[in-house]
């Protein structure tokens, strides 16, 4: 079992830095994901706690000794990387049983824990197979398998997944969360797919050109994104984001988004709300996922007539394109509510599901109104 502490890390390829500052505690037994786009440095971070690639300056701790000085082979960390990497000549049980061998661990000790594993990842049937003969998804149960086998202190995984196909991916992230309840070994792993991090993770880092954007569970961070990059990485569809004013007309409060003739009516303390965060009432940018774009038939209090323009039918629900002056609203409705494009729909913003950012810093202003 492991605490990880990465304290001020730096990492720089020549003059490029791709780690900058990076400040993370991983509990004991906690499974963290690292998430971001492509080239944000999610795998050199990890390749760094594992001790595959030296910082070039900061420290990394695990259970409070400095690991910096130590090999890779001298952390007691386990690594699965995208690509099974498997041992072709070998069988499923020599694979798995590789490294209880290279620790010189006696027969019956082998073969015990093996097939402890082995069942674990319901690969016992497999076990006198060579790689060759098996599925993606069994290849990288197997590399799993050898991973946990030596029951390492922590487990650190690269995309383990991405090259499965999207069934199998499914399939193999219950049995991950699964795997990692039981084994209890603290677990970080590496994806750009933000919906494997929600359904994985006990906390998520997001993380942007070697910067990290924000730490938090799945619902912080999905409910409260401490900036537009995180508002807009986390969730499908993505977030709707439009410049946005604020005014006030005869004691109530209503917001202007982007150049639409008509405002949408928001609770009457929005305001006060925006000059306490240290703004006036522009240079703000509404964040709404679609959501908390809710659309009615009829006209209703507060609601604005919007044209519907185009319509996406996903089968649960639609996602349903709405004009707002010059830009578009995406909302979320039942399956057909919305007819047909040009249709005219009647369109309230849910308060409680507004976010409001600095729109140059891109920082939330931490608004979070009632219903
Ligand atoms: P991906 O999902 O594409 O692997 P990532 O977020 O894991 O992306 P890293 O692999 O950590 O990102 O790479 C971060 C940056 O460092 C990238 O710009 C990459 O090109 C660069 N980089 C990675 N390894 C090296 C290396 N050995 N030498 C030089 N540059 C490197």
């Amino acid at each position: 079992m492991a605490e990880i502490v990465l304290s001020n890390v730096q990492k720089f390829f020549g003059a490029v830095q791709v780690i900058r500052d990076l400040n993370l505690t991983i509990a004991d037994r906690e499974f963290v994901v690292l998430l971001g786009p492509s080239g944000c440095g999610k795998t050199t971070t990890l390749r760094a706690i594992a001790g595959l690639e030296d910082i070039s300056s900061g420290e990394i701790r695990i259970d409070g000794k400095p690991v910096q000085d130590l090999e890779a082979s001298e952390r007691d960390i386990a690594f699965v990387f995208q690509l099974y990497a498997l041992y072709p000549h070998l069988t499923v049980f020599e694979n798995i049983a590789f490294p209880l061998r290279a620790a010189g661990e006696g027969k019956a000790d082998v073969d015990r824990q093996v097939r402890v594993v082995a069942s674990a990842l319901d690969i016992t049937h497999l076990l006198q197979k060579r790689p060759s003969a098996l599925s993606g998804g069994d290849m990288q149960r197997v590399a799993i398998g050898r991973a946990l086998v030596r029951r390492p202190k922590a487990i650190l995984m690269d995309e383990p997944i991405g090259a499965l196909d999207a069934k199998l991916r499914e399939d193999m992230r219950s049995e991950l969360k699964r795997l990692h309840i039981e084994n209890k070994a603290t677990s970080v792993y590496v994806t750009h797919d933000q919906v494997e991090a929600m359904s994985l993770a006990d906390r998520i880092v997001v993380m942007s050109e070697g910067v990290l954007q924000q730490v938090g569970t799945p619902i912080e961070v999905y409910q409260n994104p401490a900036n537009l990059f995180v508002a807009q990485f986390i969730g499908s569809p993505v977030m709707n984001i439009a410049a946005a004013k604020v005014e006030t007309e005869g004691g109530a409060a209503r917001l202007r988004v982007g150049d639409a003739g008509e405002a949408f009516a928001m609770p009457a303390d929005l305001p006060a709300r925006i000059a306490a965060s240290g703004r006036g009432g522009e240079g703000i940018s509404l964040g709404i996922r679609p959501e908390g774009v809710v659309v009615a038939r009829q006209p209703m209090e507060g609601t604005v007539p919007l044209e519907a323009h185009i319509i996406e039918p996903l089968g649960a629900y639609d996602i349903v394109d709405l004009k707002v002056g010059s830009g578009v609203l995406r909302a979320r409705t039942a399956s057909g509510f919305v007819q047909k494009a040009g249709d005219t729909v009647f369109a309230r913003l849910d308060a409680a599901q507004t976010h409001f950012f600095d729109t140059k810093s891109g920082q939330s202003l931490a608004i979070r109104l009632g219903g």
